[in-house]
């Protein structure tokens, strides 16, 4: 294909008129630019919510540069446009544009979604039908670009799979290169036997999933009865990219600095992949097992080199749980002394509740800000926790916050999830008793009056590949006034009330995040719907409207209750099967019929394998960088 035009020149006068215009222009340090015509193969990788969200996006930086660093290919980027531009884009039909070269998507040969919330799917299709480009798979030529989605709602991506040509499901660095290939190699070809020639090659390397290729048929209750493939040649059970030693993947090395603001300005350096805690709510540890730790030796250099490529003066060391980095102590006391009397500061996410947690929050606020201290202990009893096999006592907490007071701190935040499998009222209101807890070994240990416990508490959403894929979600209504009683719980409380600040997610976009999560391919009729009648921005509460997403349903013969708070069998055939993590469907039921007794288990990581199936099936193992640079265990 000849080189597309810029768009510029048609889009710049409407820049004046919206709102944060400099969130279209691009040009930013370390964008990429290359020439149409010595590439072969173009991608734009797009994140379908506004520049804000999407441009820090870890897994968009990483590919963008995995990409740009083979010769052959060009990748640029694409954000969803506010409404504001979008309407001012169809008057003057000016398609949905790249940042770096403004060159119109539709133009290009590949286009990746990263899906990591149900709540962007109206955005996707905002943005493919601003792009030109036919918004279901089926209709597209042989010139449009493949839809390509990868993320965490790739899980389940049933409930899309109609819009999208191809699923890539786990870690895309590799994968990302060898679908360039095999593209590469179809347009050398002349596109022969056309766009079905390269999606057919494709699924049958078993490692994308063509969800065209996969017929569904349902059973006379409407469940799914079966996801088998239609062609000849496609592995029943498409599967995950796993990737290991991520060492030799020091990515992003350069990412883009944003003219514009953004949710987070920082270097962020991945120091581990994966999680094996077992919290029976969480996808993102089961879709990503098992551990993958980056060196010590690797953190660091990517830290300096990350702040010398971009000027930033914050990093965040990121992962699922970064305290439980098998060598986060010592990485913690090495970048504190490095970055010593610099205006660099550091940032780790952690939640865990102990002791060790205090310690490395102290180390990092050794160079300059001390930031809040925070705790998941996710439910308010000691056996809804072992339910969630979150296994924290409430002594451990309340050792933790008390060493905390000793040691300055004067507020904590909990976090806390409403609406989890066999919780009552009173497993909600109990976090009120655990809050007044908090504020008393507060004011005993400090002496002062001036201690604060925040409670932030949102609503449980049932998700796929996880234990808990098999229950109910709780009505939001009922959600809402467990979590309204907690309120007055603590509005009563004459003793330590005032201290205590309750805040609550509205359960409502939830009902719809689990409908899309755990739906099949019968709700793509859904999403159009609701995307024609103005939905766009779902993640936004500004946005989104329960209402509407209620109408579309009932006008689409969508019944949400049967999809989302309905508890399902052990034997119903799940939306999700056929695509394979690597977890044992066997294991993940075993493992929800001990929640619901209440019964734990331990992390594989330091207990020995709870056989879940993920290594076998990819041939991994948890990798530890403590034990990669002490094999033997030797001291
Ligand atoms: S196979 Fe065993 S070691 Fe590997 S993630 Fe599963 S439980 Fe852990």
């Amino acid at each position: 294909m000849s080189e597309p035009k810029s768009l510029y020149p048609e889009l710049e006068p409407l820049l004046l008129s919206v709102s944060k215009p400099i969130q279209y222009v691009g040009g930013e340090p370390n964008s990429t630019t290359k020439a149409w015509n010595d590439t072969q193969v173009h991608w734009v990788l797009s994140y379908p919510d506004a520049y804000e969200i999407g441009q820090p996006n870890q897994g968009l930086a990483i590919l963008y540069e995995v990409l740009n660093e083979q010769d052959w290919c060009l990748a640029e980027r694409s954000f969803a446009v506010w409404p504001d531009l979008g309407t001012l884009l169809r008057a003057h039909s000016i398609p949905q544009f790249t940042l770096e070269t403004h060159r119109p998507v539709g133009a290009f040969d590949v286009w990746g979604f990263s899906l990591s919330t149900e709540l962007g799917y109206t955005n996707m299709l905002e943005m493919i039908d601003l792009a030109g480009v036919p918004i279901y798979s089926a209709q597209r030529g042989d010139d449009d670009p493949f839809i390509v989605a990868g993320g965490h709602c790739c899980a389940n991506p049933e409930p899309v799979a109609d819009f999208l040509d191809i699923v890539i499901m786990g870690d895309g660095e590799q994968a990302v290169v060898t679908l360039s290939t095999l593209v590469r190699d179809w347009l050398a070809s002349g596109k022969a036997g056309g766009r079905d020639a390269l999606l057919l090659k494709a699924a049958a390397t078993g490692e994308f999933y063509v969800p065209r290729f996969f017929t569904v048929s349902y059973d006379a209750d409407g469940r799914v009865e079966s996801v088998i493939p239609n062609r000849p040649g496609i592995p029943e059970r498409p599967s995950r990219w796993v990737l290991s030693n991520l060492d030799a993947w020091p990515y992003p090395k350069k990412p883009v600095v944003p003219l514009a603001e953004t949710v987070h300005e920082r270097y962020s350096v991945e120091v581990f992949r994966g999680c094996t805690r077992g919290c029976r709510f969480c996808q993102a540890g089961f879709i990503t097992r098992p551990v993958r730790e980056r060196s010590k030796a690797v953190i660091e250099a990517m830290a300096a080199t990350g702040l010398a490529s971009t000027g930033f003066d914050e990093i965040g060391l990121l992962s699922l749980s970064s305290a439980d980095h098998s060598q986060i102590g010592e990485i913690a006391h090495e970048m504190a002394d490095c970055y010593a009397g610099s205006s660099v500061s550091l940032s780790l996410p952690s939640t865990r509740v102990d002791a060790f947690n205090i310690d490395l929050a102290t180390e990092l606020a050794r160079n300059g800000r001390r930031t809040g201290l925070t705790f998941a202990p996710e439910g308010g009893t000691e056996r809804m926790r072992a339910v969630i096999n979150k296994n924290v006592s409430e002594e451990d907490l309340i050792a933790t916050v008390t060493t905390a007071f000793s040691q300055g701190w004067r507020a904590v935040k909990l976090y806390f999830m409403c609406g989890l499998p066999t919780e009552t009222d009173e497993d909600v209101t109990a976090i009120a008793a655990m809050a007044h807890n908090v504020i008393k070994a507060g004011r005993t240990e400090s002496g002062r009056r001036d201690i604060g416990c925040t409670i932030s508490i949102g609503a449980f959403v049932p998700k796929p590949m996880t234990s808990f894929q098999w229950a109910a979600q709780c009505p939001p209504e009922v959600s809402l006034r467990r979590m309204r009683a907690l309120k007055d719980t603590v509005r009563a409380d004459r003793e330590c009330g005032r201290g205590i600040t309750v805040r609550y997610a509205d359960p409502e976009p939830s009902l719809i995040e689990g409908l899309l999560a755990r739906g099949d391919r019968r709700l793509s009729g859904l999403i159009e719907k609701v995307w024609r009648s103005g939905g766009v921005f779902d993640g936004w509460r500004e946005y989104f409207s329960l209402e509407r997403w209620m109408d579309a349903a009932a006008a689409s013969g969508v019944e949400v209750g049967w999809y989302t708070c309905r508890e399902r069998e052990q034997d119903e055939v799940l939306p999700w099967d056929h695509l394979d993590f690597g977890l044992e469907r066997e294991w993940l039921y075993n493992d929800y019929t001990d929640g619901l007794g209440a019964s734990s288990l331990p992390d594989c990581r330091w207990s020995g394998c709870n056989l879940c199936g993920v290594c076998p099936a990819f041939s991994v193992a948890n990798e530890l960088a403590a034990s990669k640079e002490n094999p033997n265990g030797k001291e």
